[in-house]
């Protein structure tokens, strides 16, 4: 009994002795909050890669109907096309997103992909199209490559036309021009074979229709045609689109002179 008792003395004064250093310690106010000067938020652009790796793998996914934007309904997707040699339009458009975002993102932008990676299915046109909206994005860019006769080539931009909002009236227009500018800047050829003068007004592409922030569809090539399947092929000439295409986005947020 003895010893128990002197346990709890000590322990009674151990705790007195550390009640008091707590009563003892100065009272200092909590310092004010400094507010941190108030910085713009960075612009946010999506960035929509044609397709996917598994589209072609999974064609009952692909080609469920979904709204088109302008009363119909068309295929969540398509597999897209190739080079002769195989490379696929999917892969291009990812590879040159990647370093489209890259160069976005060094510029002080804040980058959303449609889609993560290279080996899934959809996501869908319709949504695709809504984006823009849903990352509250200043721009949106689908980046395609397109397959056509390979006696054809060059770029085009396509726009929603006739447009369903402001935006597509306005605003799409300019982004879709300041990526044609930037693309013939860049050394790029306007189409020989479809639009005019680098610009493609469509009704038909949902991607284009959903959008209600401004919207671009670039197609940058035809993979169809040898010299430019060469181009696409190469991680230099991926750069070279993914850097015209920056530069457009960068020229239609003034964040370029
Ligand atoms: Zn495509």
């Amino acid at each position: 009994m003895r010893t128990s008792q002197c346990v709890v003395l000590v322990a009674a004064a151990v705790l007195t002795v550390a009640c008091s250093g707590a009563a003892a310690a100065p009272e200092r106010p909590a310092p004010a909050p400094v507010a941190a000067p108030a910085a713009a938020a960075p612009p946010v652009v999506v960035l929509d890669p044609g397709h996917n790796g598994r589209n072609g793998a999974e064609p009952a996914a692909t080609r469920r109907l979904v709204p088109d934007g302008r009363g119909g309904e068309k295929a969540c997707n398509t597999a897209g096309t190739s080079t002769g040699a195989g490379y696929p339009e999917h892969a291009f458009a990812f590879d040159v997103a990647k370093r489209v975002a890259a160069k976005l993102e060094a510029a002080g932008a804040r980058v959303v992909l449609t889609r993560p990676d290279d080996h899934g299915v959809g996501p869908c046109v319709d949504e695709r199209g809504r984006a823009g909206e849903a990352a509250g994005a200043a721009a949106a860019v689908s980046i395609h490559a397109d397959g056509a006769a390979p006696g054809s080539s060059g770029f085009h931009v396509a726009y929603s036309d006739p447009p369903l909002n402001p935006v597509q009236a306005g605003p799409a227009k300019e982004l879709a021009t300041a990526l044609r500018d930037a693309l013939r800047s860049g050394g790029f050829r306007d189409s020989d074979y479809i639009g005019r003068d680098g610009l493609s007004p469509r009704a038909d592409l949902a991607g284009l229709n959903h959008a209600t922030r401004p919207t671009a569809l670039v197609e940058c090539a035809n993979m169809r045609n040898p010299d430019e399947a060469a181009l696409v092929s190469s991680p230099a000439g991926r750069d070279r689109y993914a850097a015209a295409i920056a530069d457009g986005v960068l020229a239609f947020l003034g964040l370029k002179d």
